[in-house]
C-alpha cells in the first residue's frame, strides 16, 4: 500500500513539469512559426489565443491537404490563413505552385450548392450580396466601424449591416427573420440574408446570401474568394451552412469545403433606395379659413409596403360646396 502512494506521488512530481512542459512547447510552436515565417496576428484577433486556435484549426487542414482553399467572409481570417499555409509549404519545400495543367473540373463534386458563376478573388460574399464588387468588404467598413468578431452580437452586425445599407443610399430598408418569399418582393427590391458563424473558440465569420427573384425562390452566394453558387435549397435557421466551394485556378475548377459552418439564425434584409408608397385616406378632415376659405383640408396616410416606415399630411383641395363643414366653420 505504502509503496503505491509512493508511486502515485512519484508520477505527480515527475508528470507536472512534463505537462507544463508540453503546455509551454505548444505554444513556443505557434509563436516559432510566426516569427519564423514574419508572420503578425491580424486585427481581427483581440488576443493571441485565438489567433493560436485559428492556427491549429488551419494547421489540421494543411497536414491533410496542402493546397486547400480557404473561403473566409472576413478577409483578415482569408489572409492570415493564406499567409499560414504558403509558410507550410515553404517550411515542408512543397511546391506552392498548383499543377494547373491537369484539366480539373470538380465543379460536380457540390454537395449544398451549383455552379452558378465565375467570381473574382478580389471580393467576397458580402460584396457579391449588395453588388458592390470593387472591393472585399466587412460588415461595417462602408460606414466608417470595425466589426470586432469578440465583441459584435448578432443584434450589433446587423445594426452595422444597416449603417452600411444607409451609406449607400438605401432609405428603405427592413431587418426581417422569417424567409422572405420571392414573389413577396416588389420589383427593384434587394434581399439577403446574413449569417454568423463559429471558427474554433473564439473567432466568428460572417457570411451573406442573396435573393435572386428573377428565378424564383432562388439564393446565390459567393463564399470569400471562390466562384459564385447557387444554393440548392433556401436559407431558413434548421439548416446549417456548410462551407463549400468551387475555385477558378487558371481555367480549372478546384472544388473546397472545411469543417467552418455558419449556424447563428438568419438575418433577411429588403432594401431599396426609396420607399414604396401607398396612400391611404384617413378621414379626417377640415374646411379651411381665413384666406384659405375656398379649401378643403384631406388628411392621409402614407405607408411604405416594403419596410412599414409611414408619415401623415395634410392636402388642400378646392372646396365645390355646398360644404357642411364650411357652414359649420362660419357659426363657429
Ligand atoms: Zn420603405
Ligand atoms: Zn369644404
Amino acid at each position: 500500500m505504502k509503496k503505491i502512494v509512493v508511486l502515485m506521488l512519484l508520477a505527480a512530481i515527475v508528470c507536472m513539469p512534463c505537462a507544463a512542459f508540453a503546455q509551454a512547447s505548444q505554444t513556443s510552436e505557434f509563436e516559432r512559426f510566426l516569427a519564423e515565417h514574419n508572420l503578425t496576428i491580424p486585427q481581427v484577433f483581440a488576443d493571441e489565443s485565438g489567433a493560436e486556435d485559428f492556427y491549429y484549426w488551419v494547421m489540421d487542414i494543411l497536414r491533410e491537404d496542402p493546397y486547400h482553399i480557404f473561403a473566409f467572409g472576413h478577409y483578415d481570417y482569408q489572409i492570415f490563413s493564406e499567409q499560414i499555409q504558403q509558410a507550410y509549404l515553404d517550411e515542408n519545400n512543397i511546391s506552392s505552385v498548383f499543377n494547373i495543367n491537369a484539366s480539373v473540373d470538380q465543379r460536380d463534386l457540390l454537395k449544398y450548392n451549383s455552379f452558378y458563376a465565375d467570381g473574382s478573388p478580389n471580393y467576397n460574399c458580402y460584396s457579391y450580396a449588395i453588388d458592390y464588387t470593387s472591393q472585399w468588404l466587412i460588415i461595417g467598413t462602408l460606414s466608417g466601424q470595425r466589426w470586432d468578431p469578440k465583441t459584435a452580437t448578432f443584434e450589433s452586425s446587423v445594426n452595422m449591416l444597416r449603417d452600411d445599407l444607409e451609406v449607400l443610399g438605401n432609405d428603405c430598408i427592413s431587418i426581417n427573420y422569417d424567409l422572405p418569399q420571392a414573389n413577396d418582393i416588389y420589383n427593384g427590391y434587394n434581399v439577403i440574408a446574413l449569417r454568423l458563424s463559429p471558427i474554433g473558440e473564439s473567432s466568428t465569420d460572417f457570411h451573406f446570401m442573396k435573393l435572386d427573384y428573377s428565378f424564383g425562390d432562388v439564393w446565390r452566394h459567393k463564399p470569400g474568394k471562390t466562384c459564385i453558387l447557387t444554393y440548392n435549397d433556401s436559407p431558413t435557421n434548421d439548416r446549417i451552412w456548410s462551407s463549400e466551394g468551387v475555385a477558378k485556378i487558371g481555367n480549372d475548377y478546384y472544388y473546397t469545403s472545411s469543417s467552418l459552418y455558419y449556424d447563428s439564425k438568419i438575418a433577411y434584409i429588403t432594401y431599396a433606395e426609396t420607399h414604396m408608397y401607398s396612400i391611404s385616406y384617413t378621414g379626417n378632415n377640415y374646411h379651411g379659413r381665413g384666406t384659405d376659405q375656398n379649401k378643403h383640408f384631406y388628411e392621409y396616410t402614407k405607408t411604405c409596403n416594403s419596410c412599414g416606415y409611414s408619415y401623415t399630411y395634410w392636402r388642400a383641395e378646392l372646396c365645390k360646396g355646398p360644404c357642411p363643414l364650411q357652414r359649420v366653420v362660419e357659426y363657429v
